[in-house]
């Protein structure tokens, strides 16, 4: 028995690093959907993309730096303590058997993570286990790949905050989220060219960045570093 009910909302990431794309757009869905809580949680080894340039280890203390002081976010490291690929499907069935039937569960994603859900695995029962919260991101299509996928959306898409409140799963909320056009690709891009990123990522997890000598060799998948 879960002994609270108020909508709890993951978000996952690769976090390689965490920016304010993530930060940003996380803060104005909070005040959108009305969520107390955001837990972020980084991915392990993520099925669909390269591997990460930073250790494990480093990216879960890039988020810890970028949400020190903020009481929204805290962090879930489960995805982490497993050494399998990380499918969404399988850690929301997780948190589900952990939290019951009762507790509205959701899982906030980017537009560009929308337009390519139809590939994750068990992608059309993550419904079934939690709502999606949608994050518009700068650049990428509003509309899905084919008129099935549309139609799909539009089915499930919440009218307002209030249902995900009120039901436990099986709405997508296409919150109206500032454009932050930032990824963590053209960070990683920026340091090996020796550019600034100062207005990208929080300072702390900048100095962090730096103090590891992070995303800095021409070598971009570490294979020197080994
Ligand atoms: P990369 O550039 O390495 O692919 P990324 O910047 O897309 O990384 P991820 O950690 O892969 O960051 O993203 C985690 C989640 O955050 C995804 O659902 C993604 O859609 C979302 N996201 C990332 N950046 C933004 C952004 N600028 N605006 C909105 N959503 C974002």
């Amino acid at each position: 028995m879960s002994e609270h009910k108020s909508l709890q909302a993951l978000f996952g990431g690769t976090f390689d690093p965490i920016h304010y794309g993530h930060l940003q757009p996380a803060e104005a869905l909070a005040k959108l959907a009305g969520l107390q809580k955001i837990t972020l949680m980084p991915n392990n080894v993520p099925p669909h993309r390269p591997q990460p340039e930073a250790s494990a280890a480093q990216r879960i203390k890039m988020v810890e730096l970028a949400i020190a002081g903020n009481p929204l976010f805290n962090i879930d490291l489960r995805e982490m303590q497993r050494d399998t690929p990380s499918y969404t499907f399988e850690t929301l069935e997780a948190l589900r058997a952990e939290r019951g039937k009762q507790q509205p569960l959701a899982f906030i994603i980017g537009q560009d993570s929308l337009l390519t859900l139809h590939k994750w695995h068990r992608w059309q029962e993550l419904l079934t286990l939690c709502h999606l919260l949608v994050c518009k991101r700068p650049g990428y299509d509003s509309k899905l790949e084919t008129p099935e996928l549309q139609r799909w959306l539009e089915e499930h898409q919440a009218d307002t905050a209030e249902i995900l409140h009120r039901q436990t799963a099986g709405r997508i909320f296409m919150a109206d989220t500032p454009l932050v056009s930032i990824s963590a690709t053209e960070i990683r891009e920026r340091r090996h060219r020796g550019d600034a990123c100062e207005d990208l990522l929080p300072a702390a997890v900048l100095a962090y960045i730096d103090d590891q000598g992070l995303y800095r060799n021409a070598d971009p998948r570490g294979i020197l570093r080994r």
